[in-house]
């Protein structure tokens, strides 16, 4: 009697695909091991196995298996679980899942492409004739398709010796798609050599005496790099001199000193533990003492505490008190490239503990963290990254943090699945009887809501570390001020004297400019056009430093237009600003200050993120001009002023959560400013000041919006009262798109009625040449969701199966943000 095993392949399959297998290796298949399989004409593919039975399939033959891959299984079986979740609340398959959950090294297939390693030599290693036949192969030429390694030897011997290849570090894949991931890199300065010899210091020194500061500067570097280091990190050399980097700075352009930047290492941790007690302030042990409370009855906990209460040391303490009992944490993050303090700050506290998982690092490099959280290993006890994190193998996973859960990035977009973490990760806790604990200043109206209904636990911090007052709130009447002709650009007089006075105190101002649909874009005075993306139905936007105008979408650009291309008339203004023209402005009112800008054109180089925040940190620059970027949790200590340079296009967004993300947005941007001593500034210009929401943000009163939002949500049927599926659909032929969206929508009204809106095209109705049409299907909380989900799926499957609209594709999203 033959037996049977389910796979789970990494192809958009609805089912799981079964395959026979031998008594003999059935006797030694568990659940969570890889198999190598033949599907389709010529292709194999890494499979999981989900089950093993005695039922052969109804509607085809089973196939052979070609190897069995690993000796254990490499899923466990919660992990499988948690799979399986995902797969059918999110609507979508468990191969989608498995593409996101595993690193690519796991899930070789034919097309994956095979090069040898650089790290490792070839020769130091005791290789099987197989291995030979494909590192030899691999040394002819640089990289080869699994397909191609097939014409060598017996094709079901391949992946697996591929992988005991990849285990050995000897070969790498795929490695040209991923950019090779290096955390913060750090600047030192070191001697020129043509000065180390005695004689050229003296000449040196001697020819110094003309620049004191620099002269001191030297000599510092030479009493702190007496005791044998070479390099020193620029910061402490600063530090320490007391001269400031700008005298550094120009001994580096004399080229007495030279800069470079070092990594550090990857997955290693090599400074010390600095162990510095944590001592709770009186409120921050009553939140710790409620929430190890609650943890009793609920595994949830939601901690509302205001921007600076102290909420990380919270989480450090709890990390550490489930270190203390051998369990693991989860540390999730919106976005991981954004938190070198944050992560410096753990490290500093649990050493080597803990692991960063990023998804910019190689696949080798995941591999090695997949392993330590898999075997438990005591480095990587604490894993801390953004949402692809929730996929790794925990054993023994005890707490899970999730900071900043009102961020929206948790929610992943493309492709599927599309997940959010954040409500994953409650899952994943549940599955592990894991603690979990979710923290914002401006927690997102659906976990506040879970909160005041007692889904969850709630404590909160009202107030900031160290007595520290919140920031004072001022707006600026903008519409008045055009009037009165006291606006200088976009800057109005207001903003203006407390950018002056903040500076003349030596302190920083960071000025926040929203991107969203608000970069400049041209405009005729005489007949009204702007110039257009051929691809996309957007208006191109003027980017200056290089004079262009270019398609935010898809990336089109042309040369910028001094002619109307419609008219031909010559007076063509921008309209609306981006932070390229706030700074542009800022320059010409403070010519003398240095001031760095933070946006996606300045931060798409390497480390170009790490050096605007660390130029910022070390006082390098004055004023600092950015996107939402600026928002995420940075602890910047001299800071005292915040501008909002202009809220109403945040309110104005159309969408039911612009409020409350406007909300959220402003009061962290605002949580920046005033972090010690001193009390903050912040001010915000709009047209609209007594808009409800701006008011709100002045005074802090998150309750308030809170309950003036849910109001609305109740009213106009939107979560947390309805849930939300949306349907989008796609394609290149307009009149198909419509014809597909009419008949899906006409099939959901047949059975959902009322609930189903649309179908209708979204502010952007074409991108790259496809046009999207949606549809959204609100759930009532009285409706069964399991029930709902399986109606959906099933009228899809019909869909589907209609000819005519074969070319149009539909993206399911559950809980679209
Ligand atoms: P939040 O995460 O709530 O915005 P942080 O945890 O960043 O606040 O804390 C704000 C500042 O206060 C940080 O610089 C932090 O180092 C400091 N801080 C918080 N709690 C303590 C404590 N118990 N002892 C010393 N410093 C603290
Ligand atoms: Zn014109
Ligand atoms: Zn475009």
């Amino acid at each position: 009697m033959s037996q049977f095993v389910d796979l789970i392949l990494p192809l958009p399959l609805d089912n799981r695909f079964t395959y026979a297998v031998t008594n003999e290796e059935a006797e030694f298949i568990q659940e969570g091991m890889r198999l190598a399989v033949p599907f389709g004409k010529n292709r194999i593919y890494t499979g999981i196995v989900a089950k093993i039975h005695g039922t052969p399939p109804e509607v085809y033959e089973a196939k052979p298996i070609h190897q069995i891959i690993d000796e254990t299984p490499l899923l466990t079986y919660k992990q499988l679980k948690f799979w399986s979740w995902i797969a059918s609340y999110y609507l979508c398959t468990e191969g989608d899942v498995m593409r996101a959950a595993l690193p690519g090294a796991f899930l070789l297939e034919s097309e994956s492409i095979v090069k040898l390693s650089s790290e490792v030599k070839i020769e130091d290693q005791m290789l099987t004739d197989d291995e030979y036949l494909v590192t030899e192969a691999l040394q002819r030429q640089s990289s080869m398709k699994i397909q191609e390694i097939e014409q060598l030897l017996d094709r079901k011997k391949v992946l697996p010796i591929i992988n005991k290849l990849v285990a050995k570090n000897l070969v790498e894949l795929n490695q040209e798609i991923y950019e090779q991931f290096k955390p913060k890199e750090v600047r030192y300065v070191s001697l020129n050599p043509i000065y180390e010899a005695e004689a050229e210091m003296h000449g040196l020194l001697d020819e110094l005496s003309k620049a004191p500061k620099q002269r001191e500067a030297l000599l510092s570097f030479f009493s702190l790099t007496a005791k044998s280091q070479k390099a020193l990190k620029l910061k402490e050399l600063s530090n320490e001199s007391g001269v400031s980097p700008a005298v550094i700075k120009g001994l580096i352009q004399k080229k007495i000193l030279i800069e470079e930047y070092r990594s550090t290492d990857r997955i290693q941790f090599n400074s010390e533990i600095s162990n510095h007690e944590i001592n709770f302030s009186s409120e921050q042990l009553r939140a710790y003492t409620e929430i190890t409370e609650n943890f009793a009855e609920n595994n949830v906990c939601l901690l509302h505490g205001v921007t600076s209460s102290g909420k990380t040391e919270i989480y450090i303490k709890l990390i550490e008190a489930a270190l203390k009992k051998g369990k693991q944490s989860l540390y999730l993050l919106p976005e991981i490239a954004l938190t070198t303090q944050l992560i410096k700050r753990l490290q500093n506290y649990f050493g080597d503990k803990v692991l960063v998982y990023h998804s910019k690092y190689s696949v080798n490099e995941r591999v090695e963290i997949y392993k330590h959280v898999k075997e438990n290993k005591d480095k990587g006890k604490i894993v801390i990254g953004a949402r692809s994190c929730i996929f790794l193998p925990f054993q023994d996973l005890g707490l899970i943090v999730v900071d900043e859960e009102h961020e929206a990035t948790f929610k992943q977009f493309d492709p599927a699945p599309r997940y959010h973490a954040r409500d994953a990760a409650v899952v994943l806790a549940n599955i592990f009887e894991a603690k979990i604990i979710l923290g914002s200043a401006t927690p997102s109206i659906e976990s506040y809501f879970n909160a005041v209904h007692s889904k969850y636990a709630l404590v909160e911090l009202h107030s900031r570390f160290g007595n520290v007052l919140m920031p004072e709130v001022e707006v600026v009447d903008i519409k008045t001020a055009h009037k009165k002709k006291k606006m200088t650009g976009h800057f109005s007089k207001r903003m203006i004297e407390e950018i002056k006075s903040s500076l003349k105190e030596n302190e920083q101002v960071i000025l926040f400019q929203n991107r969203r649909g608000f970069s400049p874009i041209l405009e005729c005075n005489t007949c009204g056009h702007s110039p257009q993306c051929p691809n996309c139905d957007v208006s191109l936007t003027y980017h200056s430093h290089n004079n262009q105008l270019r398609c935010h979408y898809c990336g089109y650009h042309i040369a910028m237009q001094h002619q109307c291309i419609a008219c031909g008339s010559n007076e063509i203004t921008t309209k609306g600003f981006g932070t390229e023209q706030v700074e542009t402005e800022l320059k010409a009112l403070f010519p003398k200050h240095s001031i760095g800008r933070m946006d996606q054109d300045t931060t798409r180089g390497k480390y170009a993120y790490e050096k605007i925040i660390e130029a910022f940190e070390n006082h390098e620059t004055d004023i600092l001009i950015g996107t939402q970027m600026l928002s995420k949790g940075l602890d910047f200590r001299k800071v005292s002023l915040v501008g909002i340079m202009n809220a109403d296009n945040l309110l104005n967004f159309p969408d039911f959560r612009a409020h409350e993300r406007s909300f959220q947005l402003m009061l962290q941007v605002a949580g920046r400013s005033g972090r010690t001593k001193k009390r903050g500034k912040v001010l915000i210009q709009s047209y609209n000041p007594h808009h409800q929401i701006i008011q709100q943000v002045s005074t802090g009163a998150y309750k308030e919006m809170y309950e003036e939002q849910l109001e609305d949500r109740y009213q106009y049927q939107y979560p947390p009262f309805y849930r939300l599926v949306r349907l989008t659909l796609k394609s290149r032929d307009f009149s198909k798109t419509n014809e597909a969206a009419e008949w899906l929508a006409r099939a959901l009204e047949n059975v959902f009625d009322r609930y189903v809106l649309g179908p209708e095209f979204p502010p952007v109705a074409r991108i790259r040449n496809e046009y999207y049409k949606n549809i959204l299907i609100k759930i009532p909380q009285k409706q069964n969701l399991g029930k709902t989900k399986a109606i959906i799926t099933r009228i899809l499957k019909s869909y589907q199966a209609i000819g005519a609209f074969r070319s149009v594709r539909v993206i399911v999203n559950v809980d679209p943000q």
